[in-house]
């Protein structure tokens, strides 16, 4: 019983080649969050083919995320750490010292703790975007990078949000702080880089990607849940931890569960009349009792009985619905990034890529 992500491994990597393309070579693979769905294994696998195009650094989300990419012991020339390096809670990294890694400060007293810690760290000044999450104004970021002590300041970080204004937000940081050469923007599209790039000749500008590189190629991922049980049932008989009325036609029960991010609803965005008008939609049927799974059977979203258990899940379909049978695939739609899934396999995986396995399995190590 499990529920697999299937990459379809040609169509994955030419998005992933495309991507570095785009973004000039110019670009550093984010490699956080268990992975994005498919695993740090198999992306941190991925920057390292990308070296290959140019590609020389990779990012990670947090100091364990660091610790792990280390420990695996790849060759790891530049890890830059995305979230800032905080003096209260330094005593729990699990890893500080390495000459790989690249530190982000986003805050003096923090900078004088880890000079304290660490002889002639690597880092990045972080400036604080219109973001408002982490980092300093402009002229902060400038008093430091010109006192920065024992540390190499190797560039200015920005991380923006999603939108069109980050050009601009960035060029006005451009020329606020003109002493940091390198700057590692986020959520800039490869034509908005390419037009930076082109109007500040004299700076090193890169971006940091994770979303837009692994989860970009159109049709390359898709999710596969099995039937595990059908049934046939009557209206009114009833099912599940809390014996839900059904409403005839056949119980199914399919692998996918709670334990895998199944029916985890992300906070809907929502910005859209259209997708406000759908999540006032299915909040009325949810308050009904009737909640679209994420599992289709016959192309349609089939419904939930009640909220998924920890590794299955138990739907209806209607009469006169075909019922699958046990062991038959179920397409599941979920969004990659709340993703746990039992396996991620590489389907038609290039043999000469240094592997005799056509289809190679990645541990997601969720
Ligand atoms: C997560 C993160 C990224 C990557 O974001 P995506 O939307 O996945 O591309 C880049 N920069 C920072 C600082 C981040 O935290």
């Amino acid at each position: 019983m499990s529920l697999v992500l299937h990459v379809d491994a040609p169509r994955w990597r030419a998005h992933l080649d495309a991507t570095v393309v785009a973004y000039e070579g110019a670009l550093v693979p984010v490699v956080k969050g268990g992975g994005y769905g498919l695993g740090e294994d198999l992306l941190l696998a991925e920057a390292g083919r990308l070296r290959g195009r140019g590609v020389g650094q990779v990012a990670v989300g947090t100091y364990d995320e660091a610790g792990r990419a280390l420990g695996r012991g790849g060759p790891l020339a530049d890890l830059l750490v995305l979230e800032p390096y905080r003096a209260a809670l330094a005593d729990g990294y699990p890893v500080l010292d390495s000459s790989a890694l690249v530190h982000t400060v986003s805050d003096g007293a923090d900078l004088a703790d880890l000079l304290g810690r660490v002889s002639a760290p690597r880092i990045l000044l972080e400036g604080l975007t219109s973001l408002n999450r982490h980092g300093m104004p402009a002229a902060q970021v400038g008093a430091l990078a010109a006192a920065a002590g024992s540390a190499t300041v190797e560039g200015l970080a920005l991380h923006l949000p999603l939108g069109t204004g980050n050009e601009a937000e960035v060029q006005s940081w451009l020329t606020a702080v003109p002493s940091i050469a390198r700057v590692y923007v986020s959520h800039v599209t490869p034509d908005q880089l390419h037009r930076l790039r082109a109007a500040n000749p004299g700076r090193d500008l890169r971006a940091r990607v994770g979303t837009a590189l692994w989860l970009g190629a159109e049709g390359a991922l898709d999710v596969r849940a099995h039937v595990l049980d059908v049934r046939a049932v009557q209206a009114g008989d009833r099912a599940g931890y809390w014996r839900r009325r059904l409403h005839g036609g056949h119980l199914l029960v399919v692998s996918g569960g709670t334990a895998h991010g199944v029916a985890l609803a992300a906070p809907a965005a929502a910005g859209r009349l259209r997708q406000r008008a759908t999540v006032l939609a299915e909040a009325v049927l949810e308050s009904a009792g009737r909640v679209r799974s994420p599992f289709l059977v016959g192309g349609r979203h089939a419904w939930f009985v009640e909220p998924p258990h920890m590794q299955v899940s138990l739907i209806e379909l209607p009469p006169g619905t075909t019922p699958p049978r046990v062991g038959d695939p179920v397409p599941v739609r979920v969004r990659t990034t709340t993703l746990h899934a039992d396996a991620v396999v590489l389907d038609g995986d290039d043999p000469d890529a240094g592997d005799d396995d056509p289809a190679q399995s990645f541990s997601t190590g969720a």
